[in-house]
């Protein structure tokens, strides 16, 4: 069927006091022979339906509405199966420059000219529908509170839900926690874990099936078809037997935290009597009060020593956020289990962030807690038994010694998830195979790449996936890909990762992280379904096309897509996952051959766009300047500056 293009020109939002529209209306049906355009006093409520009308009436098949920003619309806006393209002349052109100027009408003039060279290249999109049917349902790697809680609010919301666990209990670190910080105002007292009560909800829920004693030996596939294999980490069965196999439509990788290892002038490991804090916890809560670990006797004295293994830029050089509190919380088991017992905290700073300041305070009201701002020089064993802990007090300056019992380290949490430093490694000699200087240097990292992915030990996914087996991380090992802008999103689409894998958090924050992890999850599988992609594209319908027979398998595509998106055969030559795929765009712009395109964007089309841009002969020696701006973020920021 021929094109018929449709053109709407909105003369409100200040459109018309700004712009000569009789102008624009001439761009149209003069210079780009576009011979129907019709003004419209609005883009929105009757307008809009008076807009979709003519658009019927007229069958046309592509539209340009020169009004306000594709982001006013929803998904719905327009009748199914028409082109449109939407000129925010509001939002880029109006909103941001003098009104009745002569470069604010060129401006505007070339963006109709620019979106009228779009649309006529433009095709039809047709959304991606696999021929298996997709899966709905979600996996949850980890049975500690994040995997818990994601479990249990992906099931509310209708999901049903496998929840692999590696150890043989449900619970995760709550799971071994006497009590728990308080979550809620006074913020005074101590709080029951609630563990035990998540863990029942869980594992009676219908739609959960709990598989402990087991990891994941393998994951393939994409969003709505990840094929999954179980096997036994030994409890009852053979270590590494196969013990299930089935398909999931999203994962959900909450596989928590582990304590990091102190800094090494403290003796831990080397003195007896001093412990970490995960240590003290799981002393606590098997004996119901604080005894030595040795002989079992119940202590009276314990140093607190914080930061222990954080905060040093040798070492591991973050704040963990939880560790202050936890000591805070261990302070009042001592004093809780005898009132005459001492606690001494030793720290450079204490944190105890938002309203959790509150239970520092209450903490700080108890005489026998001792808080010393200073730095530990040393913890030796003390005359008579018991260890000496020396410190230089940093507010009066003076040296000082305390006799304890016990030494309690802070330890800092580090991420329970792939070795970040191996997938550093896999990622730079990925790049060094393609842009390697010569074929020696090619081939060298070509063989790293072999030894790296072969390496054993902290692969959580397996991932069979050409990328390697788990998760990108970020800087110290967290697999997240901006824990600000876009909690819980990975680089590998439908994996999602919640709790204190994807930053250090706090319990009440586990839960609020892995109930938007669930929803997350659930959005995947069900825009998958409608063959949408995900964030940060959210709703696109298009797909990248391979004019394969000009490939010449020189692998740039698969190893710039940042999502991991494209496995290779044999020869190299890339096989595209459509359900990972979240139109970027990335592999298109890395295609040194140009054989990569989508229907609605290529490099035809903006070459199309840029040579439309009108460039009069007076401006011949420094042309008006084009940019090409992230639809989510340079192009939203001006959007949303120029309106608020
Ligand atoms: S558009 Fe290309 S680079 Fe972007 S996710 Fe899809 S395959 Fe990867
Ligand atoms: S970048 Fe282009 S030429 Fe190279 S492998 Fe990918 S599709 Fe083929």
């Amino acid at each position: 069927m021929d094109d018929k293009i449709g053109v709407f020109l909105c003369t409100g939002y200040g459109i018309a006091e700004a712009l000569d529209v009789e102008a624009l209306r001439n761009v149209v049906t003069g210079e780009c022979e576009v011979p129907f355009c019709e003004t419209v006093p609005s883009c929105e409520g009757s307008d809009l339906a008076a807009m979709n009308g003519t658009i019927r009436r007229e069958g046309f098949t592509k539209v340009v509405v020169a009004g306000i920003s594709p982001r006013a619309y929803a998904g719905d806006a327009f009748p199914d199966g028409v082109i449109v393209e939407k000129v925010a002349l509001r939002e880029h052109v109006v909103g941001c420059q003098p009104p009745k100027e002569e470069d604010t009408q060129m401006l505007a003039e070339d963006y109709l000219r620019m979106y009228l060279a779009k649309v006529k290249k433009m095709a039809p999109l047709a959304p991606f529908r696999p021929a298996e049917p997709l899966d709905r349902g979600v996996l949850v790697v980890g049975g500690g509170l994040a995997g818990l809680t994601a479990a249990l609010e992906a099931a509310r919301a209708g999901a049903t839900v496998r929840l692999v666990e590696s150890t043989e209990r449900l619970g995760g670190w709550l799971g071994k926690q006497h009590r728990s910080i308080p979550t809620k105002p006074p913020f005074r007292d101590l709080e029951e874990t609630g563990i035990g009560e998540l863990v029942e909800q869980v594992t009676s829920h219908p739609r959960i099936r709990v598989s402990t004693s087991a990891t994941t030996a393998s994951i393939s596939g994409g969003p709505g078809l990840f094929d999954v294999t179980l096997r036994s980490t030994g409890n009852g069965k053979p270590a590494g037997e196969v013990i299930d196999t089935f398909r999931v439509g999203a994962i959900i990788q909450a596989t928590g935290w582990k304590p990091a290892d102190p800094r090494d002038r403290l003796p831990w490991g080397r003195q007896p009597g001093v412990i970490l804090n995960v240590d003290f916890e799981e002393i606590v809560r098997a004996h119901g009060r604080p005894v030595h670990p040795v002989d079992g006797r119940p202590v009276r004295s314990v140093a607190f020593l914080q930061c222990g293994g954080s905060r040093a830029k040798e070492h591991h050089s973050y704040c963990s956020s939880i560790c202050c509190l936890t000591t805070l919380k261990q302070a009042l088991y001592l004093r809780e289990s005898d009132p005459e017992a001492k606690a001494y905290v030793f720290f450079e700073f204490l944190r105890a962030p938002g309203l959790y300041e509150d239970f520092y305070r209450r903490v700080q009201e108890d005489p026998g807690v001792f808080f010393t701002r200073g730095e530990v020089t040393a913890v030796e064993p003390a005359p008579g038994g018991g260890l000496l802990v020396s410190a230089k007090n940093a507010m009066l300056g003076e040296s000082l010694a305390v006799k304890v019992d016990l030494v309690v380290l802070a330890a800092g949490l580090k991420p329970n998830s792939a070795d970040g430093e191996a997938i550093r490694a896999l990622e730079g000699a990925k790049v060094a195979v393609v842009k390697g200087e010569n074929e020696q240097q090619r081939k060298e990292a070509a063989e790293k790449i072999e030894k790296l992915k072969a390496h054993e030990g902290t692969e959580i996914l397996n991932l069979r996936y050409r990328q390697g087996p788990d998760l990108p991380a970020l800087e110290y090992g967290f697999p997240d890909s901006h824990f600000i802008c876009f909690p819980y999103e990975t680089r590998r689409t439908g994996i999602y990762t919640a709790g204190a894998v994807r930053q250090p958090m706090d319990g009440a924050a586990s839960r609020e992280d892995a109930t938007g992890a669930a929803l997350k999850a659930i959005q995947c599988v069900e825009m998958t379904a409608r063959g949408e992609a995900v964030h940060p594209r959210a709703g696109d319908t298009s797909v990248p096309d391979f004019f394969l027979q000009r490939c010449t398998q020189c692998k740039r595509c698969t190893e710039e897509c940042p999502f991991g998106v494209l496995n290779e055969d044999e020869k190299g030559t890339p096989l595209l996952w459509v359900t990972r795929c979240r139109r970027c765009g990335t592999c298109m712009g890395a295609c040194p051959e140009r054989i990569i395109s989508f229907k609605d964007f290529s490099v035809d089309i903006v070459a199309s766009m840029i040579k439309a841009v009108h460039v009069p002969e007076e401006y011949e020696q420094s042309p008006p300047a084009t940019t090409a701006s992230c639809s989510s973020a340079a192009s939203t920021a001006t959007t949303i500056s120029a309106t608020s």
